[in-house]
């Protein structure tokens, strides 16, 4: 649907727990404090708010979290996600520690792409920065996914400024045929901690790096990303910078937290109670007008830019791993 700055808006992320199996220290520390299970959407009440979105044009959906994968059932809901008329298109987003084992449920249910989040390819960092040795887990999750034939694409949070951590995970898009996505730190929930490195100057390093590095303008996909081909490489290298490249003017995105929030923007606490109306005590058809109706004002709502370099202006204090990154 349109919304009051003539965006389109098609795509909801949708976080299917706040849980996960990782402790990454920008978004889930150690010690963190989860919901009760009560508190959060039911598979069938997810279901209830696609079928609404899709009622208003939304077409792609992407389960994320927390960790989804760490919710029981997760293909079922996908099944469910994929039958509702409209929909065009299911992804998802995990750290791939379960993926593999999981990975032939998900495609049998129709999953169409996933992104693995991956922030370094050494394995002391990633111990540190995780709390798990998983790293070979991960790429081996990685490297099934690929074969699989599925569409991957990685993301890996900008925190480290040295060539090597840079050269290693541009490696993977020269051993795989996967994008690789360098996203900026945004400072929400933990992330206010680990700045990370800014993403004009990630740039620079890599056009110091790799000279034949050239613009590519094919469509990857609906986000944000700016990609470059690196000679040599099977994927493109893609930088996703919401503080030195904002791109809220093409935003096409509204989330759904686990607890039934549709978020209209990450800055700001703005949005919709949808639990509210899903639990509320109304004959069905009533619920179903009442969730559109809440929806799409949210959505039409929708602020303009979100005001990540202005943070005492910032709204909402949740963690990412609640609303769904
Ligand atoms: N657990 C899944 C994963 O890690 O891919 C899905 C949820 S996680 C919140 C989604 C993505 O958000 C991950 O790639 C993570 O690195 C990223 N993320 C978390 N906090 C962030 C922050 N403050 N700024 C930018 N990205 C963040
Ligand atoms: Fe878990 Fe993903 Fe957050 Fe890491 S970034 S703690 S994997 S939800």
């Amino acid at each position: 649907m349109i919304d009051q700055y003539n965006r389109n808006i098609d795509y909801l992320r949708i976080s299917v727990t706040d849980r996960c199996n990782l402790r990454c220290k920008y978004c889930m520390p150690e010690g963190i404090s989860t919901l009760p299970m009560k508190d959060i959407l039911t598979y069938e009440e997810i279901r209830s708010v696609v079928e609404q979105a899709a009622e208003l044009g939304f077409r792609h959906i992407r389960l994320t979290g927390g960790e989804p994968t760490v919710r029981i059932g997760l293909p079922i809901l996908l099944r469910e996600i994929k039958s509702v008329q409209g929909i065009e298109k299911v992804s998802m987003t995990t750290n791939g520690i379960l993926l593999e084992k999981m990975l032939p449920g998900l495609i049998e249910s129709g999953l169409d792409a996933v992104n693995i989040s991956l922030d370094t390819l050494d394995r002391e960092k990633y111990r540190e920065l995780t709390g798990t040795d998983g790293l070979e887990t991960v790429l081996s999750s990685i490297r099934a996914a690929c074969s699989e034939g599925l569409k991957v694409k990685l993301n890996s949070v900008s925190l480290f400024s040295d060539e090597e951590s840079i050269r290693t995970m541009v490696s993977l898009a020269e051993e795989l045929p996967v994008d690789v996505r360098f996203i900026e730190m945004m400072p929400v929930g933990y992330g206010k901690k680990y700045p990370g490195i800014s993403h004009e100057d990630l740039l620079q390093m890599l056009r110091r790096m790799y000279p034949g590095m050239e613009k590519d303008t094919r469509q990857h996909g609906f986000g944000p990303a700016v990609y470059y081909m690196i000679p040599g490489c099977r994927g493109s290298v893609g930088l996703i910078s919401a503080i030195h490249g904002k791109f809220c003017s093409t935003c096409n995105r509204v989330r759904l937290t686990s607890q039934g929030y549709l978020k209209t923007c990450l800055c700001y606490s703005d949005g919709a109670d949808l639990r509210e109306v899903l639990r509320g005590d109304m004959p069905e058809e009533e619920k179903k007008t009442a969730l559109w109706e809440r929806m799409r004002e949210a959505v039409f709502r929708k602020p303009d830019a979100h005001c990540f370099e202005k943070p005492e202006a910032m709204t909402e204090y949740a963690g990412m791993n609640a609303i769904g990154g």
